[in-house]
């Protein structure tokens, strides 16, 4: 599977820093790019076909009075292929739960749009050994009415590596992709399980995503800090691409 590179990057860079940050990013055939951009500038990065525009929220309304938000239609009619929902800092800060990324994943897929679908553990729960049951829960709760035919992508991010500078090891992401593979195969069949993107997000960066990358069930990496400029996350696409 080809190896997949999302940079997240959540309330940061204005125009001229995306534009300075496509000009030098490093185009690699085996790694497929996309970036998440702050609303108002993801049709930036639309204009080159080289990587894929994400939004970092939806509405899970097609439209209606909802003063601040954005529908799912309107990304569309921008040609926005890829949206990133269930963000760890969306479920702290904006109360979002499963039910809800559900709704989100269900209304994106209606309309073409492939979510890049978050879960993962927080501290408490990893120290209490909880978190395949976590993992479990969040999955379940999110893919009850999703078909199999469905395209979607599923980032592992473990709360307590996403911006500590803490990663997880490659041995314990590697844990919960398997599972994560596991529970595709069983909800559908293993062809889906083996097709779908499955990336690791935490605290990913030149020194170690290649270690990561590396293990059986890590399809590539969501990425905050170490994307926010075009030198680091150039150094990570070099460290991936011959996977
Ligand atoms: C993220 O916010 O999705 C993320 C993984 O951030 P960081 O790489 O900074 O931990």
């Amino acid at each position: 599977m080809k190896i997949t590179l999302a940079a997240n990057w959540k309330m940061n860079l204005q125009q001229i820093d995306i534009e300075n940050f496509i000009n030098e990013l490093k185009h690699a055939s085996s790694v497929d790019i996309i970036l998440a951009a702050a609303f108002p500038y993801l049709t930036l990065i639309n204009e080159n076909d080289k990587f894929h525009a994400a939004a970092q929220n939806v509405h899970d309304a097609e439209s209606g009075a909802f003063t601040g938000e954005v529908s799912v239609t309107m990304l569309s009619d921008l040609n926005i292929n890829y949206c990133i929902i269930g963000h760890s800092e969306r479920r702290q800060y904006f109360s979002e739960n499963d039910d809800l990324i559900a709704k989100k994943a269900e209304i994106l897929i209606g309309h073409n749009i492939t979510p890049i679908i978050c879960i993962g553990e927080n501290l408490e729960e990893r120290q209490s050994g909880e978190t395949l049951d976590i993992v479990n829960r969040q999955l379940s709760s999110i893919f009850t009415n999703i078909e199999v035919q469905s395209t979607f992508i599923i980032a592992y991010e473990p709360v307590w590596a996403i911006g500590t500078g803490q990663t997880a090891s490659p041995e314990q992401a590697q844990e919960v992709h398997q599972f994560i593979r596991d529970f595709l195969n069983k909800r559908y069949n293993s062809e889906k399980a083996n097709s779908t993107s499955i990336l690791y997000g935490g605290s990913m960066n030149e020194s170690n995503a290649k270690a990561l990358v590396e293990q059986n069930d890590i399809n590539g990496g969501l990425i905050g800090s170490a994307s926010l400029n075009a030198t680091s996350f150039n150094a990570i696409i070099d460290s991936v691409k011959d996977k």
